[in-house]
């Protein structure tokens, strides 16, 4: 049978302990035990259902992470307080110092900035590489690399990184495909295809919110039960620790996430065709323009789309900056890093989110000053949308 993710995640059943429809909140940090050895079992990892210090793990973040595997077709997960709180540990638990990572050079700036200035700080140091082209990848790969990492598809640039094809460059060397899906949740599964290790920033669609940061680390059982040692795992030691209010209310937005992307995707679709048909320079998976549109399409769980991500060059900074004030004053989003949200969001990923990316670098990737990147919303009406942005745009002659 194919691969549902949104099933997976409707199809589990969790009960309040009294009965309710959602499962009761753990409010507590620690546990008592009846017995002195049941303590020590649990410390040990050895006492099935027991629960000794919210650190560790809590009824309400377990309940969260199943969901996320769930979806991601893993053995099983971990929540975290952030995204970076996912990705950092993943890393500093697969490499030690002296390894070498094999990166995609599109990534988040947090990301990035991590692997190019805090490992190396450990003896962990990455070759950052154009994600889409696989001998190039392969020719990055040394007898130290532990891991390949990349973003199914890339931020700010929407690179589209070809699982399959990495998974078995990872098998023959025997590297870890560590993938961050952030940016297309449902639509693409990337374990499914091979990866090895799926994470995501729970900040941006999944809750779908923006009210809280989280992350996630969906994988092996032995990667999760590493993760967590509480000897050597560095999501225990390094204690990004989601709250577990934070996990109950992350976990009933996750419930809707499949109409949101479905939503989230229309729109994004409706806005890049038109807008690539005015002229602008417009970057999105769902284009037939777009370089990976094929692979998206090989790759993807159709009915969520192509995701909610698109970018526009319109050029310069100031065109940039004075389009985004202007649809903000227009109501028509927010200008906001972030993504994932109801209403749409817009930044210059050069000078915002990428910034910790040098600006030779980002020349080199085809970053550009006048970029755009926008989350679209759930706008009802997203033609209204469209004719709104359209004013905007003639009014500073971008269009
Ligand atoms: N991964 C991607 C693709 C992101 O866009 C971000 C944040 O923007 C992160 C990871 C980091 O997530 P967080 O901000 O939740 O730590």
């Amino acid at each position: 049978m194919a691969f549902k993710p949104a099933n997976n995640i409707q199809d589990l059943q969790y009960f309040g302990e009294f009965g309710g429809v959602n499962p009761s909140i753990s409010d507590s940090s620690t546990y008592t035990f009846l017995s002195a050895k049941t303590m020590f079992d649990t410390f040990e990892g050895n006492a099935e259902g027991c629960y000794l210090y919210s650190r560790h793990s809590s009824p309400s973040n377990l309940y969260l992470g199943e969901a996320l595997a769930a979806m991601e077709g893993t053995e099983t997960a971990t929540v975290t307080a952030s995204g970076m709180g996912a990705i950092t540990p993943v890393l500093l638990q697969l490499c030690d110092a002296g390894d070498h990572i094999v990166s995609s050079r599109t990534i988040y700036g947090g990301t990035y900035a991590f692997l190019k200035n805090f490992a190396p700080r450990l003896g962990i140091n990455t070759t950052f590489v154009n994600i889409t082209k696989l001998d190039v990848i392969e020719a990055a790969i040394t007898p130290k690399t532990k891991v390949l990492y990349c973003e199914t598809v890339s931020n700010p640039l929407l690179e589209v990184a070809d699982i399959k094809g990495l998974a078995q460059l990872a098998k023959k060397h025997q590297l870890k495909l560590v993938v961050d899906n952030t940016f297309s949740p449902l639509s693409i599964s990337p374990f499914n295809l091979g990866a090895d290790v799926v994470i995501h920033s729970l900040t941006k669609f999944i809750n779908g919110s923006s009210d809280t940061v989280g992350g996630v680390v969906c994988g092996s059982q032995e990667l999760i039960d590493d993760l967590r040692n509480v000897n050597c795992g560095a999501a225990m030691l390094l204690g990004s620790t989601m709250d577990s209010l934070r996990s109950a209310s992350i976990l009933k937005n996750l419930r809707t996430l499949h109409i949101r992307m479905m939503q989230h995707s229309q729109n994004a679709m409706y806005l890049a065709e038109k807008f690539e048909s005015d002229g602008l320079k417009t970057v999105y998976p769902g284009l037939a323009s777009h370089p990976s549109h094929d692979l998206f399409k090989a790759m993807m769980n159709k009915k969520y789309g192509f995701g909610g991500m698109l970018t526009i060059d319109v050029g310069t900074l100031d065109k940039a900056n004075a389009l985004m004030e202007l649809m903000q004053e227009q109501n028509l989003g927010y200008l906001a890093v972030s993504l994932g949200f109801y209403k749409t969001l817009f930044s210059a990923p050069g000078s915002s989110t990428s910034s910790e990316i040098p600006e030779d670098e980002q020349e080199a990737m085809g970053l550009s000053n006048g970029l755009i990147r926008f989350s679209i919303g759930l706008d009802a009406d997203i033609e209204r949308t469209y004719n709104m942005m359209k004013i905007c745009m003639k009014k500073l002659s971008i269009l």
